[in-house]
């Protein structure tokens, strides 16, 4: 169902959640959605689990670790990673892989304009001189 979370890149959200200053109310880790390892498989807290009686709004910690399993595959809860909140975690992603993509493209982009256009115009007024 939710293939969105392939490629989701290892996030930084281990244990250092633990800095009171820069805690926004939308990272209570009680709204965290935690990903499957095994087959990607997402627990939304916002949805629950239908299938297997969790109703939506119940945390990941608020789950019986003894008894729940992956809906998908039957992994234990610590199986399960903290991928961080939904409404942030999406958008926070796609703008880190966007300027991580961005940034890491423009140097060498840049370098291979400089000194491709440097090598150019040397050989060009080389070849000048050799007219001569
Ligand atoms: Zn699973």
């Amino acid at each position: 169902m939710s293939d969105e979370q392939q490629s989701v890149e290892p996030a930084q959200t281990s244990d250092m959640v633990e800095a009171p200053v820069e805690t926004a109310p939308e990272s209570d880790p009680r709204t965290h959605r935690f990903e499957c390892r095994s087959c990607g498989y997402v627990y939304d807290p916002e949805e629950g689990v239908k299938k297997v009686g969790i109703e939506a709004g119940t945390a990941f910690e608020d789950l019986d670790p003894l008894s729940f399993r992956c809906p998908v595959c039957r992994s234990k809860v610590a199986a399960f990673r903290d991928i961080g909140p939904r409404t942030k975690a999406s958008g926070f992603e796609e703008n880190l892989n966007f300027g991580l993509g961005v940034n890491r493209m423009t140097p060498g982009q840049k370098n291979v304009l400089i000194f491709g256009g440097l090598a150019l115009a040397f050989a060009f007024f080389l070849s000048l001189y050799s007219l001569r």
